[in-house]
Order: structure tokens, then sequence, then C-alpha cells
């Protein structure tokens, strides 16, 4: 799941790390007076963030500064409604603007190959840095934290020195760097991103300006399988900017992944799903989802199924593959005849229903007099029909 920045914010001031002020607002008004308080209280300018899961908002004209609380206002009335790679801003966060000096790129992110946390860092920070990963991998800097004893000292100095953070900034980078690692360990996060993690100076007023390490920017994603333990995190979950098919699966408990083919698939178990996608891809089609309708699926479940899979209007066909162990082949005969019959959009299925009770789905099925329902004898024979089937129907219109 991943986290809108002003959360991934919190999670990171929670563990003590350098995150300047800042306001959450999402009317023009509520970004003025938010930009009063902060300019009431010192602060020169302000910079206007737009809230969204995606990345590049300042390329994408979602970043924007502000010297007036009237500046502020305009500006929150561009960024707010604006849709950023389909997305619409529904928020902006608002902070004093903070005088950059240099900006870096520092992550934490889970490394399966290594099972190591690694820590990533990068002098070319606040630019995109999949283009520097691509173009010069070179200069992103690896250090892996410790299985046990997590990220050290020295390790945390290494990045420092290989960023050229010596001298004033050692310390607090080393604090920054083992923050940054207690943040990922401490949420069950697989990236915790700062980019760019910048040396800001601050006015000094009797004195030459202070320079010093900020989070301008924070990005996070946590495991799902870990967010059970972690109720304030789902909390957080923004359901209105994630995929309405993904919201409905998560309801259901289905495990559902779109993909780019033609054939929708419907299976009981994510081996058996997965060998059903091999099969199809063998005989030359192309899966248009991986879905696992789990085990005892009962017939609002593969109602809901259905409706996810017909969503796509690539689907061309479906293929229907149930093993029946715990889930009982009557159950899911009904099931997809009911939800045949609630469906607008009507494409070739093919069903293979073999195991408990898999006579009666065979004649419940037939019973149901639907033209546009194939059953199969076995497995090679379903996924060839659905192939065929999907190679005559023309695609639904978008
Ligand atoms: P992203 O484009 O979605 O990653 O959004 P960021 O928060 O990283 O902002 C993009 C860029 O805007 C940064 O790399 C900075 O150059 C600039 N920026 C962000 N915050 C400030 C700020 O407080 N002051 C100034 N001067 N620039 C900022
Ligand atoms: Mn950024």
């Amino acid at each position: 799941m991943k986290l809108q920045e002003y959360h991934a914010r919190r999670l990171l001031l929670a563990q003590g790390l350098p995150v300047p002020d800042f306001a959450v607002a999402d009317t023009p008004a509520g970004v003025r007076e938010a930009t009063e308080s902060f300019l009431a209280t010192g602060a020169g300018r302000v910079v206007l963030k737009a809230q969204l899961l995606v990345g590049g908002r300042g390329k994408a004209g979602g970043v924007k500064l502000a010297a007036t609380p009237e500046e502020a206002e305009d500006a929150a009335s561009q960024i707010l409604g604006m849709d950023i790679k389909g997305t619409i801003v529904r928020r902006v966060l608002v902070a004093p603007a903070a005088d950059i000096a240099a900006e870096f790129y520092l992550a934490c992110v889970l490394d399966r190959g290594a099972r190591r946390v690694l820590l990533m860092g990068c002098v070319e920070g606040g630019v995109e840095i999949e283009v520097v990963a691509a173009e010069r991998p070179e200069a992103i800097k690896q250090v892996h934290a410790h299985p046990h004893l997590g990220l050290l000292d020295y390790q945390a100095r290494t990045m420092a020195f290989a960023l050229g953070l010596g001298g004033t900034h050692l310390r607090s980078f080393v604090s920054i760097a083992k923050g940054l690692y207690r943040t990922m360990v401490a949420n069950d996060a697989d990236l915790v991103e700062i980019n760019p993690l910048a040396i800001v100076r601050e006015p000094a007023p009797d004195a030459l300006p202070r320079e010093e390490l900020q989070c301008l920017d924070a990005k996070m994603t946590i495991d799902d399988s870990a967010l059970e333990r972690h109720v304030e995190i789902e909390a957080m979950r923004d359901v209105a900017e994630e995929d309405p098919v993904d919201v409905a699966a998560r309801e259901q408990g289905l495990s559902f992944i779109r993909l780019e083919g033609t054939i929708g698939c419907m299976v009981n178990g994510a081996g058996l799903a997965m060998t059903t996608m091999d099969l199809i891809k063998r005989a030359g089609g192309e899966p248009a989802n991986f879905l696992d309708i789990g085990g005892g699926a009962k017939a609002d479940k593969v109602e809901t199924a259905m409706r996810l899979i017909l969503a796509d209007p690539h689907v061309r066909a479906i293929l229907v593959n149930i093993f029946g162990g715990i889930a009982r082949g009557d159950e899911v005969a009904h099931g997809l005849v009911d939800a045949r019959r609630q469906q607008e959009r009507h494409v070739p299925m093919v069903v293979r229903i073999v195991g408990t009770n898999a006579d009666e789905a065979a004649r419940i099925l037939d019973e149901a007099g639907d033209p546009d329902i194939q059953t199969a004898l076995n497995l090679d024979d379903a996924v060839e029909k659905a192939v065929a089937a999907a190679a005559t129907v023309a695609a639904a219109p978008a």
C-alpha cells in the first residue's frame, strides 16, 4: 500500500527525522490560512505540493512556491482539481519554503535477493531516480543493513562519505539514515524514500546562515501482508485514489491482478491460477488477469469475480477452472449462472469444474441453457476452447 506524502512525513517525524513543519488543506481558503500562519512565524515563502500517490509532481506542475497568502490561494486553486497522470488532486501540503543548497536522494528498500534492507543514496537528488538508475547505475551508492543488528553507524558513515557529506553534516546524516531504517522496520515498509534530502540554508539573524539536512519529500509503501498489525496505517488508506477493481477485490478477499490479455480467468488456488495462465499462453492466448477466488468460494464471491473480470473491456472470453475441494462445484455453478443473469455484457465462457459435486455443477450449467456457456472435459480442452472463443469475438467498445 502506498502512502500519501503527508502520511509518510508523519511516520518519519515519529522516528525523529528532520521534517519541516507542514499543514494539509483541501480548499484554496484552507491553503491561504495555513500560508498566513507560516508567514506570520517568519517564513519568507511557502511551498505548495499536490498530494498524490504518483511521483513526478514537480514536473507536472504540482509543486509551486508562493510569497503571499493571495499568491498561495491562487496557486492552490490551480493545483486542486489538477489532473496529474490520471488522478485528480484533492489535497495540498503547505510548508515554509526551504532555501535549498543541494539535493540528495536517500532511500531504504527491501532487497529480496539479498534478504536485507538496502540503503541507497545518490548525489543527484530531486530528479527522477529511475533515470539515473537506468543511465548511470554506478551513481547510486548502496549499503546493506546488517540482518540482525540493523543499520550500523559505520554503515551510515560509509554512505555519508560516498555522498560527500562529511564535516558538519556527518552526524546529522548518520541519524537520518538510521531513522530511515527504523521507519522502515517499525512500519513494515518495503520502501521509504526521501527525494530530496536537502541541505537547507536556515536564516540566522545575527550570524552566518546555518545549513542543515532536511527531508523535503517522503514516499513510502507498506507491505500489504503486514497491514493487519498496523491498524493506524490501514486507516491512512486512500480508497479514492485506488483502482476501484482493486478495492472491490480486497473487500471480497479475492487476489485479483489485472493483466494485458483478452481471456479472463476465474480459478481457485494460486498455483492452479498460475498453471491456467501458463496453459493459456501455451495455446497462443493471453490471460487478462490473475484471479484466485480462494478455497470454499461461495456464489457471491463468484459474482464479484465475474464483475471484476468483465469490467475490463479487453476481455473477450472467460475461462473458469475450478478444482472442487472445499469449494463445491454446485455452489460455483450457481454463482456463475446467477452472475451471468446480472451482467449486461456477455462474453463466451468456458467452464471446467472437477472434484466435489462436479456432476451437479455440470447439470446446473446445462439446465441454465445459456448458449454462451460451454463446458469442457479437461483443462487442455477448456483452454483450447477459450482461446478459440476469444479469437472469434470482437472487442467490446471501451
Ligand atoms: P516530486 O516531484 O513529486 O518528487 O515532488 P518534490 O517534493 O520532490 O518536489 C520536487 C522539487 O521541487 C524538488 O526537487 C525541489 O527542487 C522543489 N522543491 C520542493 N520543496 C521545495 C522547497 O521547500 N523550496 C524550494 N525552493 N524548492 C522546493
Ligand atoms: Mn520528490
